[in-house]
């Protein structure tokens, strides 16, 4: 185990590029998020890490 970053993942709608997202329920498959600025639901979305430490690999 390596030590974590310290932001947690950020994930962004692919339709808008908004970080507003919710989780609608999760489903066997993975969990849907509802885009709280475009209206998208999906379980797509852009995962980036939040900006951590510069030493992160
Ligand atoms: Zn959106």
């Amino acid at each position: 185990m390596k030590r974590r970053p310290r932001g947690r993942p950020v994930r962004h709608c692919p339709q808008c590029g908004s970080t507003d997202l919710t989780i609608v329920g999760g489903m066997i498959m993975g969990q849907v998020y509802h885009c709280q600025k475009c209206d998208y639901v999906g379980s797509l979305v852009l995962e980036t890490d939040a900006p951590a430490s510069p030493d992160e690999r």
